[in-house]
């Protein structure tokens, strides 16, 4: 699904690299988490893998369904199926949800989905959101609460249907019931054609998305592995203990 070897990376016009040769392999229908201290790269690795034009490769390769995916563009790797979170502006006046949501369904199929098609599918997946339809008709992002804006985004997932979702919360700030509502979207696409990678610094959205693999990352690499009891390591123990066993001793 997506294989990311020896990645180096930065952001354009600031010295030095950020993403220091980072290893990871996320296979068919697997969830992994990342997680790691602040300024130890993860935003950066998320943004690298969405394509954001101001980050830079340095060194390494990605991987996504064989396809090299730095030499694609974000919409590109949208219609390969990679799921690129906060992808939207974050406010378009004159654009409703529904509209919004037709257009980025739109752009990664094919050929276009009939209204009705379109219609029912929005329902559907508005419905498991447990979301009221007149939501469907407000202006994106005008005046969304932070939980609203998060909802919007999940059902934008769900109506895509991605393959490989990519999703940092770590700065966000969410709330419980926002972290609520990004494990509802995420246990529902959850299956063996459905891979994400959660990242974030506090484990208690594992406590709602039970991950495969759980990764730490320290400075710009990934230093170690293990399934979902690493991240209740790092809740009892914090990021101290990573640190003295895998920082630099530079
Ligand atoms: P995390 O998400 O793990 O907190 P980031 O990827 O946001 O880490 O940041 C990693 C490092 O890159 C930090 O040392 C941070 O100061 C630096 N950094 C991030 N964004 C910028 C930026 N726009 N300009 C300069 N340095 C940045
Ligand atoms: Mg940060
Ligand atoms: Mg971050």
């Amino acid at each position: 699904m997506l294989k990311i070897e020896n990645l180096h990376a930065g952001i354009e016009d600031v010295e030095g690299e950020i993403i220091k040769g980072l290893d990871l392999e996320v296979g068919k229908g697997e969830i992994h988490a990342i997680m790691g201290p602040n300024g130890s790269g993860k935003s950066t690795l998320s943004n690298v893998l969405m394509g954001h034009p101001r980050y830079e490769v340095l060194e390494g390769s990605v991987e996504f369904l064989g396809e090299d995916a730095l030499e694609l563009e974000p919409d590109e790797r949208a219609k390969l199926g990679m799921f690129l979170a906060f992808q939207y502006p974050s406010e378009v006046p004159g654009v409703s949800v529904a509209n919004f949501l037709r257009t980025a369904v739109n752009s990664v199929r094919e050929e276009e989905l009939r209204p009705m098609e379109m219609y029912k599918l929005l329902q559907e997946k508005m419905k498991i959101m447990q979301m009221d339809p007149k939501f469907a008709e407000r202006y994106l992002n005008d005046g969304f609460s932070g939980g609203e804006k998060k909802r919007n985004e999940i059902l934008q997932m769900l109506m895509l249907n991605p393959k490989l979702a990519i999703m940092d919360e770590t700065d966000s700030g969410l709330d419980i019931d926002a972290l609520q509502v990004v494990a509802k979207g995420v246990n529902e696409l959850r299956g063996p054609e459905f891979s994400a990678i959660i990242i974030t610094h506090y484990q208690r959205i594992l406590r709602y998305i039970e991950p495969d693999f759980v990764h730490v990352m320290l400075d710009g690499r990934i230093v170690t592995s293990g399934g979902k009891e690493l991240a209740e390591q790092l809740e009892e123990r914090g990021y101290d203990w990573v640190r003295e066993e895998f920082g630099s001793k530079a």
